[in-house]
């Protein structure tokens, strides 16, 4: 899944790309991944591309006072395409699940891969209509989102387990499963240590925090988007590398399975050389 690095990243190409084109049209392939019905797809034809934004790990095309809003979700990515086909899409097997085509023939492929279909497209007047974006939480490359900000957030979180507390965006915007596992790995801090801690575990945490996704925005800054998730997997040095040595001290990285979801962690960075109890292996081992 995309996350705060990749979709800056995403927003800015686009911004590049589609920067004073008109929208041709929207065509919807996968219906159920539209979630607004009022201003119409139809209302974004002709309409001058003035702006592409990001919100969290929400994508926001502005044209002509109207928003496309795009969240990719686990499965979802956006394909440039110098040259789209002239007939519109047919829903089918495949992923595409929308296509914006500009006046010039070219646009982009929105695309969700898996059987998890949670993509959501919106066309809206004002990006604050969608609910998700609402909800979010401070943004943390933003100039408000200080130490002492951050701190009062994680004394508000209490006993909460951290993992969830940096990955929940109503409480942190844009922080997914990846970055919230390089940013603990980073702080040298267990996942499932209580958010209310000492100041200087939260500065340790706010320090890793900013380095991590300032480091990621980085690498990734001018990338064209299909060169984005080769990036994010190469940056990463815990997420998704369970079994494989810790960059830092070479011990093995494991890893904590979840119903649809995986953390992975270095035991003597991170939890003192002890291994985190993972329920689903202790299960199999009964
Ligand atoms: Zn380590």
């Amino acid at each position: 899944m995309p996350e705060l690095p990749e979709v800056q990243a995403l927003a800015g190409d686009l911004r590049a790309r589609l920067d004073g084109r008109a929208i041709a049209r929207l065509d919807v392939v996968a219906f159920a991944a539209l979630k607004t019905f009022d201003p119409a797809p139809t209302a974004l034809q002709g309409l001058f591309v003035e702006g592409v934004a990001r919100h969290g790990k929400f994508l926001d095309v502005e044209a002509g006072g109207l928003h496309l809003v795009v969240h990719l979700a686990r499965g979802g990515w956006i394909r440039w395409r110098d040259k789209l086909p002239s007939a519109p899409p047919r829903p089918g097997k495949s992923p595409l699940a929308a296509r914006l085509v500009l006046d010039d023939g070219s646009g982009l492929d929105i695309t969700e891969m898996g059987t998890q279909k949670r993509l959501a497209i919106y066309v809206v007047r004002d990006p604050r209509d969608v609910p998700g974006i609402t909800r979010l939480g401070p943004d943390p490359l933003s100039d408000a989102f200080t130490v002492d900000a951050f701190a009062a957030i994680l004394a508000a979180a209490g006993r909460a387990q951290i993992k969830g507390v940096l990955r929940d965006q109503a409480v942190i915007a844009g922080i997914g499963n990846a970055y919230s596992d390089e940013i603990l790995h980073a702080a040298k801090m267990s996942p499932f240590k209580p958010a209310a801690m000492t100041d200087e575990d939260v500065r340790r945490l706010y320090g890793a925090l900013a380095t991590t996704l300032r480091d990621a925005a980085e690498r990734s800054d001018g990338l064209a988007m299909s060169e984005l998730k080769g990036e994010k997997k190469s940056g990463l040095r815990v997420h998704g590398r369970a079994g494989q040595p810790c960059p830092i001290c070479g011990d093995t990285i494991r890893e904590v399975s979840f119903a649809d979801s995986a953390l992975q962690y270095c035991p003597t960075c991170q939890t003192a050389g002890k291994p985190l109890a993972d329920r689903r292996l202790s299960r199999l081992l009964k």
